[in-house]
């Protein structure tokens, strides 16, 4: 059948996730396609964070950190993000931002290979991942070389007996296209090195499976599909067999294996504890906690098939409505190989997107040329996917986005 708003309505009428559109804070009249980049308010969160900042810091006060149970906070959200991404508990703890996650992570990662003088990564990798990549490099004495995932196998042959850690993105946080975890950890293990993975843009959007994969190690964001809020905090994950060993560079005192003896030298926890460093963002913390609720209800493989089925739907729409008008998606259509969201090349991607956000319907903008639009089954319905089509529709056939108003280019997305 031919997309259109009534095809929208129908799949809409018959949507198992219809519901939770409701278990999230989204203003009218807007169509948010962002969720990738900044998750929506979960519905639940304003009350938790009243409660967290009036009874439990206002009320009970330092108090909170035994009888709220905010020192086990990291752990116990920790496992709920685990359970999101396919490991078994005591392997995944939270704090810190995903850039300190990562520049720790894959210290300790090299340090388990010693002697080993390369890193791997990806060439389209996020540039936070390939900076940190660069400076832990540079600490250790080690070598970065950038891959793709077409030339890895053959830079792993060329490095042999060298590389220390392949760190990759899980899903392209541009493109949206979606690497193979298990095929990359397997090729990565057979060069004797270790895998180690960011899971920002797939953990709560595909489903992520890194015990059964064999992951030696992740890190990835939390305020994108997990909606935990601007600025929380990131996760690591640290399969056990690799705990006792991991030497972290970032040794603080919640890392300790007694925090409350106030020892004079650094001793790390035996277990995942090790990956904590120091006094978390708690507020962001239980934001995050009571963020997860509805994802976790719904379950990430009905998330992901919605999304997917969305996805299909985007396809038809932009074919049949956007042709011509300058549009081109550069994500992969194979649905094994994308994630939740597509990228989509304009010559004047930041005024065509201004002119979008004027009409209500919110995506962003990378490497100044792709409209990224994010479609999370857990939220997003078909009648959005077809509005946000229609508008790009008007938009780029009347020009509308070459009005004056739309040609200053964004600094902040
Ligand atoms: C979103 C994202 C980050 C963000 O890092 P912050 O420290 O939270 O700013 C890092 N890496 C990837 C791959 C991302 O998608």
């Amino acid at each position: 059948m031919r997309p259109s708003s009534a095809l929208a309505k129908s799949l809409d009428a018959a949507d198992p996730l219809a519901p939770f559109r409701a278990d999230f804070a989204l203003p009218e009249g807007v169509v948010y396609l962002n969720g990738n980049s900044l998750g929506p308010l979960p519905a639940a969160v304003p009350g938790v964070m009243d409660d967290v900042v009036r009874r439990q810091w206002g009320e009970r006060l330092i108090r909170a950190w035994n009888d709220e149970d905010w020192w086990s906070a990291p752990l116990r959200v920790g496992d709920r993000i685990g359970r999101l991404i396919g490991a078994a508990a005591g392997q995944t703890a939270v704090g810190e931002s995903t850039s300190v996650q990562i520049f720790n992570t894959l210290v300790a990662a090299a340090r388990l290979r010693p002697g080993r003088r390369v890193l791997v990564t990806e060439a389209g990798n996020f540039p936070t991942d390939r900076y940190l990549a660069a400076s832990a490099a540079r600490l250790l004495g080690l070598e970065v070389v950038e891959t793709t995932a077409d030339t890895l196998a053959a830079a792993l042959d060329r490095h042999a007996g060298e590389v220390a850690v392949v760190f990759y993105p899980a899903v392209d946080y541009c493109t949206g296209a979606l690497w193979d975890v298990a095929g990359i950890t397997d090729l990565a293990h057979r060069a004797g090195a270790l895998a180690m993975w960011d899971l920002s843009h797939a953990a709560g959007a595909v489903p992520v499976q890194v015990d059964a994969d064999g992951v030696d190690l992740a890190v990835g964001c939390t305020y994108k599909y997990l909606s935990g809020g601007p600025g929380s905090p990131a996760y690591v994950y640290a399969a056990a067999r690799h705990q006792a060993a991991l030497d972290l560079p970032l040794t603080g005192w919640h890392g300790h294996a007694r925090p409350f003896d106030m020892a004079d030298g650094f001793e790390p926890a035996p277990d995942i504890a090790r990956t904590r460093i120091g006094t978390p963002h708690v507020l962001s913390l239980l934001a995050l906690e009571a963020a997860l609720e509805p994802l976790e209800r719904a379950g990430v493989a009905a998330v992901r098939d919605k999304s997917l089925k969305l996805g299909e739907f985007f396809l038809g729409c932009a074919d049949s409505m956007l042709t011509g008008l300058g549009f081109e998606v550069a994500t992969p259509r194979d649905p094994l190989r994308r994630g939740n969201h597509f990228a989509v090349r304009h010559p004047e991607a930041h005024a065509v997107m201004a002119a979008l956000k004027a009409r209500g319907v919110i995506g962003d903008v990378r490497s100044s040329t792709v409209l990224r639009l994010c479609l999370n089954g857990l939220y997003v319905s078909y009648t959005d996917v077809h509005t946000a089509v229609a508008a790009m529709q008007e938009v780029a056939s009347t020009g509308a986005h070459r009005a004056p108003d739309f040609q200053v280019r964004e600094v902040v997305t």
